[in-house]
């Protein structure tokens, strides 16, 4: 295993791409770089974390991983040790209203495909990728470590790190999150919405074991999701008004779990535990370019959505992808029209897809009667026209 700046001194500050923000985004596309061959940097700030034993308690937070970002990590090299770690696969995905006889079921079967995803915890996906990383010569890591200043001399972008070293290169890529350092320091604004909305997560065990299908019921509140995890296990996202989740939280695993019963839809069989729980402010975000001099967003960096249909991390996935496509034939790396033409490949799939999640969360809120007798059609319409579920089951599967 190669030393990292934990255990040594750096001793080349001279690369080809500098990445900061090593999470599930930055760190797929400092490996996809690295296995290329280009010299890469990568700066994080929090301790990466390790790969779960088969005891180790679920993590909070999962995606919900489309066939296409899965294509992805296994062109990495990744996705057979995330799979055999713990995941699970989901072929059928039903989503109802709750005020209304709409209800839908998709299935993989009907698009071609084996399965419509996986459920994956993201600590499980950050720690192989950083595996791979540590294990990639090419790549620097900087763990513990964090910018302090940027500047561009046209050529290059400078980053200072720590307020110590200055690292170089052509392009200089933030995938630091939706609070991203980068995108303020480059001096790019961003357009925000909040949708007076939290996410309530809370891993639990189940009396059924894991099924092979999602659920989603939309209630006047907002959606309650569930998605299976291995074993007996499951992840349930139930969005409410900030103020409503945060009372909730509060309340006693005792009393909660009795809400849960009381309130989350029969289909899902028992709920026996609370194993841990957390809740995640809503809210849309979008970098108002993705590019600078020398520098490039990606990620939850340059979008964030609202996460109703699990399509966040596969988003910061496709721009990766889109990325990798427009440098790989450039001379030099950090070009304006290489990172113009990735911006044009991304911004408008980004805005549709922000844009669908705003509809399904107002429509699904409205109560008006003509509103409710509307959605409950066209859900109905999906439901029951087979092109309709397939176009449907493309979009979320990340066949655009
Ligand atoms: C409740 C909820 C459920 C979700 N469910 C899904 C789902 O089912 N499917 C899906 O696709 N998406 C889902 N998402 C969205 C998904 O979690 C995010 O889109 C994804 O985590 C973004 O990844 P990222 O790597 O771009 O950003 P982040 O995960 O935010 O990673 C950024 C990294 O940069 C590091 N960093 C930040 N600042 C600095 C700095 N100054 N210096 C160095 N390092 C820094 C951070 O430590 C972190 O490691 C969900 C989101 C929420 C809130």
């Amino acid at each position: 295993m190669k030393a990292d700046m934990q255990d040594s001194p750096l001793t080349c500050t001279q690369f080809d791409v500098i990445v900061v923000g090593g999470g599930m985004v930055g760190a797929s596309v400092a490996l996809a770089l690295g296995q290329i061959g280009w010299q890469v940097a990568l700066i994080e700030n929090q301790p990466i974390p390790v790969r779960p034993e088969a005891a180790t308690p679920f993590d909070l937070r999962v995606s919900a991983l489309s066939p296409k970002s899965i294509a992805f990590l296994q062109q990495l090299g990744v996705w057979h040790t995330i799979r055999r770690t713990r995941s699970a696969p989901y072929r059928r995905m039903r989503v109802w209203d709750e005020s209304g006889s709409g209800d839908v079921t998709f299935h993989a079967a009907d698009i071609g495909l084996p399965e419509l995803g996986f459920i994956v915890e993201n600590s499980l996906i950050q720690a192989v990728l950083w595996q791979a990383i540590i294990d990639t010569d090419t790549i620097i890591c900087l763990r513990n470590s964090h910018p302090t200043h940027w500047h561009s001399d046209g050529s290059n972008a400078h980053l200072c790190v720590n307020g110590k070293h200055t690292l170089t290169a052509p392009l200089l890529i933030g995938a630091d999150g939706a609070k991203s350092w980068v995108r303020q320091a480059v001096g790019i604004i961003e357009t925000h919405s909040d949708y007076d909305t939290a996410a309530q997560v809370l891993s639990v065990i189940t009396e059924y074991p894991q099924q092979d299908i999602t659920w989603q019921r939309f209630t006047t509140h907002g959606p309650q999701a569930f998605l299976p995890l291995a074993g007996n296990h499951a992840s349930l996202v139930w969005y409410d008004q900030t103020d409503a989740v945060k009372k909730r939280h509060a309340e006693t695993d005792d009393m909660l779990l009795t809400r849960l019963q009381a309130e989350f839809p029969a289909e899902l069989g028992g709920i026996t535990a609370i194993e841990t729980r957390g809740f995640f402010p809503i809210r849309r975000m979008h970098a108002a370019r993705y590019t600078a001099k020398r520098a490039v967003l990606i990620g939850d960096a340059a979008h964030t959505i609202h996460p109703l249909a699990g399509q966040g991390v596969n988003l910061g996935f496709y721009d990766v992808m889109a990325l990798l496509e427009c440098l790989k034939d450039s001379d030099d790396l950090g070009a304006p029209k290489a990172l113009r033409h990735y911006e044009r490949m991304r911004r408008a799939d980004n805005l549709i897809t922000q844009s669908s999640m705003d509809a399904f969360h107002y429509g699904f809120r409205a109560q008006n009667p003509l509103v409710v007798h509307i959605r409950n059609l066209g859900l109905s319409a999906v439901a029951g026209i087979t092109p309709l579920r397939k176009i449907v089951s493309n979009f979320a599967s990340g066949q655009r």
